[in-house]
């Protein structure tokens, strides 16, 4: 059985344009109205000849519960059935109170986790990146879901550690 990987965070971070980019294809949904993607999704992946599974989240849209709440019981369900964790931060926005939740939940997890520092989209934009050191999950990785920069080495990295 091939190794699973989640990919959680806040609506509208990049998580499908990231795992379009992890597949080499388009196919999962992207939008730009948050929390389009309706459930967790399961996509067969591989890299560099392995093997691995990866579980899109999102559906979070609760008329009841406050979105918070919602990404965070999102997350939490993604993570206990992952062996992996890539952690989804729009390094343009910072961290949030909602990222903020969800970091404490992978930390009571004692999964493996990459924080992926998104929409790195230029050299000048690393700096963003950087801060995310602070939500002391160590390294950041800047990426550029939409552009495909830095998306080698964050492979290379989750292979690491799935
Ligand atoms: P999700 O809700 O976390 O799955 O986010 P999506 O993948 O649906 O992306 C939300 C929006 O962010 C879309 O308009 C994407 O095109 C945009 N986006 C995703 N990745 C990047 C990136 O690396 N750079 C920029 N500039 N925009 C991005
Ligand atoms: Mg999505």
């Amino acid at each position: 059985v091939p190794p699973v990987l989640a990919v959680v965070g806040r609506p509208n971070v990049g998580k499908s344009t990231l795992i379009n980019r992890i597949l080499g294809k388009r196919v999962a949904v992207v939008q730009d109205t948050p929390g389009v993607t309706r459930d967790r999704v399961r996509y067969d992946a591989i890299w560099n000849g392995r093997p691995f599974i990866v579980v899109d989240t999102g559906g979070w849209e609760s008329k009841v519960k406050g979105l918070d709440l919602s990404v965070a019981q999102q997350a939490e369900l993604a993570i206990n059935e992952a062996d992996a964790v890539a952690f989804v931060v729009d390094a343009t926005v910072g961290a949030t109170s909602t990222d903020e939740e969800v970091v404490k939940l992978l930390r009571g997890s004692g999964k493996p986790v990459v924080l992926v520092a998104n929409k790195v989209d230029s050299d000048m934009q690393e700096a963003d990146a950087a801060y995310l050191w602070s939500l002391g999950l160590g390294e950041p990785y800047p990426v550029s879901a939409l552009h495909g920069r830095g998306s080698g080495d964050l492979l290379d990295k989750i292979m690491k550690i799935l």
